[in-house]
């Protein structure tokens, strides 16, 4: 057979519930056509999973897949993809991680583990090559994340990387994590956690000792090495890795992307302050979540003393400090740093947990929940003793953790009394810490965004109208985003476009995010591609593999019922911030989204109810997806 350049060449199923395990060969058309990581994915779960199978039984699967540039040469090629049904959103759900657990996989011999069924117990799974063993696991049930890394890493031997999930995911809270390193990297959103939780697979450990072949070599280490150069020469990617995204609090703050008091605002006056706060007193040092990274975003952190003493972790970056400060009015550096590392130790996702929080607080001040709801807290904004003590019962299901431990939609529909108001999500999924009164292309990511309302799936617009980031896509026909004003609408749909087709790339190829962040474009990236596959694969193609995997996944979403109604964004966030430095500027408060939302269809092919039009699909080869 001809040989695969570029992969591994196999995926491994597991079955839970059948205790056993195959090695199939990875369809060559298919990863030539959605390349892989989530792209692979969608067209698995698409062709697979039935029409609203419930997320949370055996018949859900969940994909933990790599890319063509996972375990190569590549710059920031230490990725692995999650993808399945959500439980939080029940539609198409996806985290991402950085580690070494992604390479380990494809060393081991496999682009893609899918895991099928539910096993009658606690299980874990070690993979070895092609030894692949189904262990029960008691001895590491109801242990945190990073005790159950080092109970395994001790057993196993400290070469396996470990992908684990913590008592949250146990206890399938929705939006719990699957978490990598030792217990530090999450793939965070839409309840990864809690798919693992359901199958009652608690930790994947693997080991592998196997290469990638490259069509080319010679011309793919020059094409890496060029990329590295070019990364390592942007004095802008210093401050990556000087101050990490956390350094990112004061410039967030100022541009009004920094939602605050669960969005009352979109800025709060003290991002800098608290900034310096955290270099002060809980820095200990940058880190870089994989072997091969030359950006190094990762922080080290710890809290030396006092009452949210906090032991030297991997943490505390910008979207996981924002949730535990400006979402919940919290202005304590050290009890933030604490509610991190506990969530990322129960493996519950930072950015839904903070927001749950803030959505409670809320309901406390209303008058909506009193002290006795809450099981005798008093949930006034920023109380960081009733925070830490809401994480535990979230994680455990406790009392009302339990009713916030499914999200703040499904919350608010048990709580009623108008909570639904502010309950801010779309389709499901909880705001992340950046807000589209800053630049208004980010309403878009949020309002179409394929698992709801992330900043990074597929990418942050505010990157491109608040922060001037052109990502290389002017020749592709983007607007330069210097002559853009960022709270002009017209534009911002066509821009959008561009934008989420680049912005899925990573996750198909298995590179990290901040990578296209810091410099590295289409022609970049299709050029180490091509050299690694042996495709001709130039920065068009590029695109429009990114709008083939973004239409996809959009099918999936449609199969489960969603069309243009779901695309709409929360009404506060529409609105002009109640205070801060954007209170009396009209023209941060979205004016016409409906608008943009068309323009938007228009750009995509997709029809006025946001379903991609024939002959789109066609057009992208998706023509076997059914009515
Ligand atoms: S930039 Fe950050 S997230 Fe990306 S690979 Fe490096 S440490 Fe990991």
């Amino acid at each position: 057979m001809e040989e695969l350049f570029g992969y591994a060449g196999k995926i491994l199923r597991v079955n839970l519930g059948e205790k056993n395990f195959k090695i199939e060969n990875l369809n060559r058309d298919d990863a030539r056509m959605y390349l892989g990581g989530s792209g692979l994915s969608a067209k698995i779960l698409y062709t697979e999973l039935q029409k609203g199978v419930e997320p949370l039984s055996p018949q859900n699967k969940i994909i933990f897949s790599t890319g063509p540039l996972t375990a190569t040469a590549a710059p920031g090629s230490g990725s692995v993809n999650l993808c399945f049904k959500s439980p939080l959103t029940r539609i198409w759900g996806e985290a991402r991680s950085g580690s070494d657990w992604g390479p380990m996989l494809r060393k081991a011999g496999y682009d893609i583990l899918i895991i099928e069924g539910r096993a009658p117990s606690p299980v874990y799974l070690v993979i070895e090559n092609d030894k692949v063993e189904i262990h029960d696991a008691l001895e590491i049930t109801g242990l945190t994340t990073s005790q159950k890394t080092s109970y395994l890493k001790q057993k196993l031997g400290k070469d396996f990387e470990i992908a684990t999930i913590g008592p949250a995911g146990e206890n399938k809270v929705f939006y719990s994590s699957v978490m990598f390193g030792n217990g530090s990297r999450a793939a965070g959103r839409t309840g990864a956690g809690a798919l693992l939780g359901s199958k009652n697979l608690l930790a994947v450990a693997v080991k592998g000792n196997g290469k990638i072949s490259i069509a080319h070599p010679q011309e793919f280490y020059s094409s890496c090495r060029e990329s590295s150069q070019k990364l390592l020469s942007n004095p802008d990617n210093i401050g990556l890795k000087l101050n990490g995204t956390t350094g990112d609090l004061g410039k967030c703050d100022n541009a009004g992307d920094w939602p605050t008091k669960n969005w009352h605002s979109n800025s709060w006056g003290k991002g800098q302050e608290l900034y310096d706060q955290f270099k002060k007193n809980n820095l200990v040092g940058s880190h870089g979540c994989y072997k091969g990274c030359i950006l190094f975003c990762g922080r080290i952190a710890k809290v030396e003393s006092g009452k949210w003493k906090t032991p030297e972790h991997e943490g505390a970056e910008y979207e996981s400090i924002s949730a535990f400060t400006a979402f919940i009015m919290n202005d304590d550096m050290d009890a933030a740093v604490h509610a991190t590392y506990l969530c990322n130790e129960y493996g519950l996702d930072t950015i839904s947990t903070g927001a749950a929080i803030a959505f409670a607080m809320e309901c406390h001040e209303k008058g909506i929940l009193s002290k006795s709801d809450f099981g005798g807290l008093s949930m006034d904004w920023g109380n960081m003793d009733s925070t830490i003590e809401m994480i535990n019962k979230i994680a455990h299901r406790e009392g009302i953790g339990g009713t916030l431990a499914e999200g703040v939609k499904k919350a608010s529909k048990v709580i009623g009394k108008g909570s639904e108001e502010f309950a801010v999500n779309i389709k499901g999924l909880e705001g992340a810490a950046h807000d589209p009164r800053s630049g208004k292309a980010l309403a878009l990511t949020y309002g179409v965004g394929n698992i709801g309302m992330s900043h990074i799936h597929p990418i942050e617009g505010m990157a491109y109208d608040a922060y001037k980031v052109d990502f290389g896509l002017i020749p592709y026909g983007l607007e330069d985003p210097k002559q853009v004003d960022r709270f002009e609408e017209t534009g911002k749909g066509k821009a959008s476009k561009i934008l989420h087709d680049f912005g899925i790339i990573p996750d198909a190829i298995g590179l990290c995010k901040f990578y296209i962040y810091a410099g590295l474009t289409p022609d970049d990236i299709s050029k180490t591609l091509s050299t690694l596959t042996g495709w001709d694969i130039d920065g068009k193609e590029l695109l429009k593999i990114g709008e083939r995997i973004y239409n996809l996944q959009r099918m999936f979403d449609i199969r489960e019922g969603i069309s243009r109604k779901d695309d709409d964004i929360p009404q506060r966030v529409k609105k002009i911030p109640d205070f801060g430095k954007y209170a009396s500027t009209p023209e941060s408060a979205i004016q016409n989204y409906e608008a943009m939302l068309e323009e938007y269809y228009n750009a995509r092919g997709w029809d006025l109810n946001g379903i991609p039009k024939r002959e789109k699909l066609r057009e992208l080869g998706l023509e076997w997806i059914k009515k």
